[in-house]
């Protein structure tokens, strides 16, 4: 079997062409423009990028973007008492604070500031617990487009075994929550789960995102499983810098029936979900009808 390719490239173009259009409607009908407060701290190159895509994706939609850059030796106060700011601004609909924060900063206290209906990251401990006890929540950004692309795949998730690798608060657990959510029948494995491979292959939806490259491999795939792969890894190969994901490309796809690549797969849908999530917290901001397919 040759793995049908998720394309998760055109799947995220479509998420924003959609949320772009819902933006334009909603300036037309109401004269309200969605907003997004990013707010990084320091200058670590790899956040840089990120924040610089995160503004130009935004202002792409329509939506207004409004970008806070912090010296690396802000203190705590400051960078509260800004957040109290965007938690008061009614032009502000989402606020994210890039992380990691430099060290001296404490990222639960910060994350927690946010007020929760701004929380278009859906880290704050409110959203987290909303999330875990199937209630309306902000959704995390990376679990919330796989969820999206594996419901586009599938239509139904309902009565699958999907098995998720990895345990982190970001990826992991909100993923196993969403699929909990959609009735799948859920395991999650880790670091200290026994025979991984046979966990593993009793997945029709095996999500991995472990962080270690190429690691899961295609003998750990049930034939004809959908294999979802969240890593991103830079690694050096035949002389040059490639990016990989957790999974093992070439032996997965010749086993799976369906595959996400690296790149052009989950990584793309992040910052669409970041703007499908303003989106959300705009119109919940203002009692407005959540746009559909664009949430969890
Ligand atoms: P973390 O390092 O926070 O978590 C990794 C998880 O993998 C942990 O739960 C760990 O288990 C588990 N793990 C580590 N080694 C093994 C092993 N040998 N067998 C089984 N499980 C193992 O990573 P994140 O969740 O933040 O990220 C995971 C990957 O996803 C990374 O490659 C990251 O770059 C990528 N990522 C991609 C995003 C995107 O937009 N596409 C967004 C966010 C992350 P334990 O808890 O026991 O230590």
């Amino acid at each position: 079997m040759t793995a049908k390719v998720i394309d998760g490239k055109a799947f995220a173009a479509k998420v924003r062409a959609e949320v772009a259009t819902h933006v334009a409607r909603l300036k037309d009908e109401t004269g309200i423009q969605p907003g997004l407060a990013v707010v990084l701290v320091g200058e670590d190159p790899a956040s840089q990028v990120y924040v610089r895509n995160k503004h130009a994706s935004t202002i792409e939609v329509g939506m207004a973007s409004f970008e806070h850059r912090l010296s690396p030796e802000t203190g705590e106060a400051d960078l509260l008492a800004l957040i109290d700011g965007l938690n008061a601004d009614p032009k502000v609909h989402g606020i994210l604070v890039q992380l990691p924060l430099p060290g001296h900063l404490n990222s639960e206290l910060v994350i927690n500031r946010i007020d929760p209906s701004k929380d278009v990251d859906g880290f704050h401990i409110s959203n987290v617990g909303l999330l875990g006890t199937g209630q309306k929540s902000m959704v995390p950004c990376t679990p919330l487009g796989c969820l999206m692309m594996l419901r586009d795949h599938h239509g139904k998730l309902a009565g699958l075994n999907a098995v998720v690798v990895g345990r982190s608060n970001i990826v992991g657990k909100p993923m196993a929550q969403l699929l909990l959510g959609d009735s799948c029948t859920v395991t999650i494995a880790h670091s200290r789960t026994k025979d991984l491979a046979e966990v593993c292959r009793r997945a029709d939806i095996l999500v991995a995102a472990v962080g270690r490259p190429e690691m899961i491999t295609g003998d750990m795939v049930r034939p004809g499983a959908t294999v979802i792969d969240v890593g991103i890894n830079r690694i050096e190969r035949d002389g040059k810098t490639k990016l990989v994901g957790d999974v093992h490309y070439e032996s997965a796809a010749a086993v799976a029936g369906a595959i996400t690549p690296v790149p052009g797969g989950v990584g793309p849908m992040t910052i669409a979900c970041l703007l499908a999530n303003t989106l959300t917290a705009c119109c919940r901001a203002n009692g407005l009808a959540e746009p559909e397919g664009l949430t969890a």
